[in-house]
């Protein structure tokens, strides 16, 4: 049976591949279907869902979203949203061009500590959403350090340098904006959040009051166990399950689409669920031409 992947980066934000190629390598590794969720940006989709239509496989257009609960940071997928999300695109605008005022904030901090790096530099090597990733790269083209970890190690990361933190949507803003699309909410690779248990409990709860109706269950750094447990959240508090391998390509070598780091699988029964869901809170499909046949199995499975 094909596989899925609800959760990819393309040259839009800081993956390598384009909206295109990146469609083009999920048809050749044999998906059915693949969400494009760059981070901050929805550029990409129109590209992506004309690739959908030529290579023959479903493409669901998404987007991931850093965002804050009080202290509390967490990332976002909005997914199903039409091909162009107008009132979305123009407040991602508007965060992209914050990002440009930090970016050039890390540039000075970079330049403080003896780092002379031209804005250009990195402009040339980001495709839309430009951030520290870029910044990370351009480094490693001067020569200045091996490696994006190094980079980050020693001046992008909070601890690092030349840190500058960046002003985070709030969780309700992104899930009203996100609403207002028709998109599902998904919690984005819970593990990040380093909870567990009852503390994990509280959380979902709290989310999934808030609006957030998905958990990405399966996703390629969850461990057996971790999966199980957000699966299980997902059951109890009755929020649909999301799964993807937040390919990155030539920026993540390691992880494959669909497969992650060989061991992510994410069948079409979750796929069918999810529309199921949507079908049951009035929400258009926007799956595309999905494989007819396919029906909702057990997304737990
Ligand atoms: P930004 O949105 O500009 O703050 O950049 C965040 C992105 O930087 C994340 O999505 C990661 O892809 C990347 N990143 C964060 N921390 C690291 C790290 N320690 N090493 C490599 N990449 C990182
Ligand atoms: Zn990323
Ligand atoms: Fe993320
Ligand atoms: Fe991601």
């Amino acid at each position: 049976m094909p596989g899925i992947d609800l959760h990819t980066h393309t040259s839009g934000s800081d993956g390598t591949a384009t909206p295109r190629e990146l469609v083009r390598l999920a048809a050749e590794a044999g998906l059915s279907a693949v969400a494009i969720t760059d981070h901050d940006t929805v550029d990409g989709l129109p590209e992506a869902m004309a690739a959908g239509r030529e290579f023959g496989i479903t493409v669901i257009g998404g987007v991931e979203l850093s965002v804050s609960d009080g202290e509390r940071a967490l990332h976002l997928l909005g997914l199903f949203l039409p091909e162009t999300p107008t009132g979305l695109g123009a407040v991602l605008a508007g965060l992209r061009e914050k990002r440009h005022d930090r970016n050039r904030l890390i540039l000075e901090k970079l330049a403080t500590a003896g780092v002379h790096l031209d804005y250009e530099k990195v402009l040339a090597l980001a495709g839309g959403a430009v951030g520290r990733p870029h910044i990370a790269a351009a480094l490693m083209h001067m020569g200045v350090v091996k490696s994006p970890r190094e980079a980050f190690e020693r001046y992008l990361g909070s601890g690092g340098r030349a840190y500058a933190p960046k002003k985070k949507m709030s969780l309700d803003r992104a899930v009203s904006l996100l609403a207002a699309e028709g998109a599902t909410v998904s919690l984005a690779h819970p593990y990040i959040l380093r909870c567990k248990g009852p503390e994990m409990e509280a959380l979902a709860a709290r989310w999934r009051e808030r609006g957030v109706d998905a958990i990405e269950a399966r996703y390629t750094e969850h461990s057996d166990a971790q999966t199980r447990e957000y699966l299980a959240l997902a059951r109890r508090f009755d929020m649909g399950v999301t799964g993807g391998s937040d390919f990155h390509g030539a920026a993540k070598p390691a992880i494959r689409l669909g497969r992650g780091r060989g061991r992510l699988f994410v069948s079409e029964a979750v796929l069918a669920a999810l529309l199921e869901r949507r079908a049951g809170a009035g929400l258009p499909d926007r799956a595309g031409h999905f494989p007819a046949g396919i029906v909702a199995g057990d997304q737990f499975g």
